[in-house]
């Protein structure tokens, strides 16, 4: 049987799978890998991945093509890597093709957040919709469109930056990764959540925990979880008188606290939509218990 070796890859990590065709996950792996360091060659992430695939391959000889989820930049469909927000060293890089002639089989890689989407399109919560917003919640925020059952990646590969949309614009605006002030990201992902609680408590915990503490009746903890709700809401708005999309999607660390979310997060989409569209837009935890994004990097080649 043919089957797919799909990867998720992060900072500090990379998830793997084998995949059949029709999106059934039969082998995981998840290894460390040294990402974190900022300053990587394009040489040497060529030959750490290809030492972790190779490894899998020579031990699966079913695998017949490989999908990659990468947090990057990339040139429609091409697996042309323009550039990586945190792996600055990294531009202009022919990540597919290198990777392809290394491992000698197809490769297809694209944006992380833009496979969870595709996952999630085909495989979950947004299964059957033609446009499909979905959005990554973890220690930073993601996006990924599908318009007319198509993977919408824009002119650069930086379509749906959605973390970066501004919920704040006065003096005292949060400054974000990507230099900017005011961006949701620095308000709501789980990075943002835990800067937030230590600023309140001088507490430095992880947001699972800020999450459990605020269900045992920390109210630093419930307000701000509750607050992040509000501005992925506000954000969301944002998006959808853009857009047009009735289908939102929601992945990530962070959807464990869903409960504190959505309740929030749903108000103020409505409360800042115009008043057409209130209450026709559904966001939807997604129901691929975070293999989203390596769904979709299987669907890249399937
Ligand atoms: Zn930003």
């Amino acid at each position: 049987m043919s089957l797919i070796l799909a990867a998720d890859i992060g900072g500090t990590n990379i998830r793997a799978a084998i995949i059949t065709p029709q999106g059934k996950i039969t082998e995981a792996v998840r290894t460390q890998i040294s990402l974190d360091n900022r300053n990587i060659s394009e040489n040497d992430l060529i030959i750490q991945l290809v030492s972790f695939f190779n490894e899998i391959i020579q031990k699966n000889t079913d695998i017949e093509a490989i999908g990659i989820g990468f947090p990057g930049f990339f040139l429609g469909n091409s697996g042309f890597l323009i550039s990586s927000p945190n792996l600055p060293k990294l531009n202009n890089v022919e990540l597919a093709s290198r990777l392809s002639s290394n491992l000698n089989m197809p490769v297809s890689i694209q944006n992380d957040a833009l496979c969870a989407a595709m996952g999630e399109q085909r495989y979950g919560a947004g299964q059957g919709k033609q446009n499909l917003l979905h959005l990554t919640l973890g220690t930073g925020i993601g996006g990924g469109l599908i318009l007319n059952d198509v993977p919408y990646t824009g002119e650069n590969g930086m379509a749906m930056e959605f973390g970066h949309l501004r919920i704040a614009h006065d003096d005292d605006a949060r400054s974000c990764g990507c230099g900017g002030f005011g961006c949701v990201e620095s308000y709501a992902s789980a990075t943002a959540i835990t800067k937030r609680y230590f600023e309140n408590t001088q507490i430095r915990i992880d947001a699972k925990e800020i999450y459990e503490k605020a269900c045992h009746g920390d109210l630093i903890a419930k307000d701000i979880i509750e607050s992040s709700g509000h501005y992925l809401g506000t954000a969301l708005a944002e998006a959808i008188k853009l857009l047009d999309v009735h289908s939102i999607t929601i992945s990530g660390g962070l959807t464990g606290a869903w409960e504190l979310l959505y309740p929030n997060l749903i108000q103020s989409l409505n409360a800042n939509l115009i008043p057409p569209l209130q209450g026709k837009i559904s966001v939807l935890k997604s129901t691929l218990n975070d293999n989203a994004g390596l769904l979709g990097a299987a669907a890249l080649v399937s």
